[in-house]
């Protein structure tokens, strides 16, 4: 547990083609999930981008983000030191389950892979890393994107509809999963979503996008 992480958004605003799409000013503890919820096309992915440092060019913005009391703001997206998990656990296809583990283990780590296979024995994926993860179902699929997440040390983590593709018994177990490991983390977590039932479960703030 970190008890140091901590995200602020600054008035933060966003707009396309002139019209404001959407405005925010949020401030996200260790170990918070602050929920955002919106229609589709509400600007939640959008908002998300800018906090990532992937904003495409259509858009303006202004406002600012901080990380532990860093302005990131201007930093490229790898500089960030942020996590992000989608509605796809985005793994990748030429790397075996441990190799994707690996991927988000700094390369400085200690005891790579040792840290790996204890990773995977966290989520009930014991033995499983040199599988292709093709070969994996989307709930195994999706404790891996997490777990390659957590081992990347992020400091704070942002999860776009991440359950939205699982079918409704899955989501509730990998809801108590995700959200568990990103409190047990100290990590502040910027949730976006449509659906309410992820907000609840998140079991933090919920903002609501106009
Ligand atoms: P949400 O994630 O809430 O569904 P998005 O953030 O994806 O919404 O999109 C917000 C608005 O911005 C939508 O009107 C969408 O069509 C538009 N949009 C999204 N990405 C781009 C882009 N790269 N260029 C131009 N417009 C975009
Ligand atoms: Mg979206």
């Amino acid at each position: 547990m970190n008890d140091r992480h901590h995200l602020v958004l600054k008035d933060v605003q966003l707009a396309l083609d002139g019209a404001s799409l959407l405005t925010l000013d949020a401030e996200v503890g260790p170990g918070e999930i602050l929920s955002v919820m919106g229609p589709s096309g509400s600007g939640k992915s959008t908002l998300l981008a800018f906090v990532a440092g992937f904003l495409a060019p259509a858009f303006d913005a202004s406002g600012r983000v901080l990380l532990n009391g860093r302005d990131i703001t201007g930093l490229p997206a790898e500089r960030r030191g942020i996590g992000l998990l989608f509605q796809d656990p985005l793994l990748f296809p030429h790397l075996s389950v441990a190799g994707n583990l690996r991927f988000g283990l700094p390369r400085a780590a200690r005891d790579r892979a040792a840290r790996v296979e204890a990773a995977l024995d966290a989520v009930g994926l014991a033995g499983f890393g040199e599988r292709d993860p093709t070969t994996l179902s989307g709930g195994q699929q999706s404790r891996v994107a997490l777990m390659r997440l957590l081992l990347s040390a992020p400091r704070a983590v942002l999860l776009d509809e991440p359950f939205s593709k699982l079918d409704t018994a899955l989501r509730q177990e990998m809801r108590q999963l995700v959200f568990g490991r990103l409190r047990e983390a100290g990590l502040p977590s910027l949730l976006v979503t449509h659906d309410h039932a992820d907000a609840e479960a998140a079991g933090g703030r919920i903002l609501t996008l106009a």
